[in-house]
């Protein structure tokens, strides 16, 4: 069973990599997509979260990692997938990522939206929060890949000359 594992990563968190290696454990393939959202402006390009995304995720041989634009079922017809993998955090997640799990059924109900619980010590943890942390100089590592963690350095660093 092929499973797509859509978001934003942007960027990629040590809670992200969590459900991903869960996901691989329980699906023959899992195929990370990284969403080209025209609404958001993001700190890193697709082609930097994709980077960032596969040097994350070598060690693991049944995961692609891919982009796409569009409704998330077509992507996921295309790519002859069964399951949408989506983390489920907190209560706060859970009225949004309903509705998307609704909502996707209509538009194709051969695909299942499949939830895991983020493991504990990452249910605090989003992309944002990292953002927020480095904007005021507090430390990321442990929220983040060390190569991530690097280019956001590098990218407040190019932002914000001192
Ligand atoms: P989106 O913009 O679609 O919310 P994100 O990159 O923020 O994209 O998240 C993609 C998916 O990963 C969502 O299902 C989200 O709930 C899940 N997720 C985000 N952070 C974590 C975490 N710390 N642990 C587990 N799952 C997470």
């Amino acid at each position: 069973m092929i499973a797509i594992y859509p978001g934003s990563f942007d960027p990629i968190t040590l809670g992200h990599l969590d459900l991903i290696e869960r996901g691989c454990r329980l699906f023959e393939q899992v195929i990370v997509a990284v969403l080209q959202n025209p609404n958001k402006a993001p700190m890193f390009t697709v082609q930097e979260r994709l980077e960032q995304i596969r040097r994350s995720t070598l060690h693991l041989p049944n995961l692609e990692v891919d982009f796409f634009d569009g409704l998330t079922v077509n992507y996921a017809q295309m790519r002859r997938a069964q399951v949408l993998l989506r983390g489920l955090r907190a209560v706060s997640d859970f009225e949004a990522e309903l509705q998307m799990a609704h909502i996707n059924k209509t538009l194709s109900d051969q695909i299942e939206t499949v939830f895991l619980a983020t493991s504990n010590e990452y249910s605090f943890l989003s992309s944002s929060v990292v953002k927020e942390i480095a904007r005021f100089g507090g430390p990321i590592d442990h929220l983040v890949p060390q190569h991530v963690a690097l280019d956001i350095y590098r990218c407040h660093a190019k932002t914000h000359p001192t």
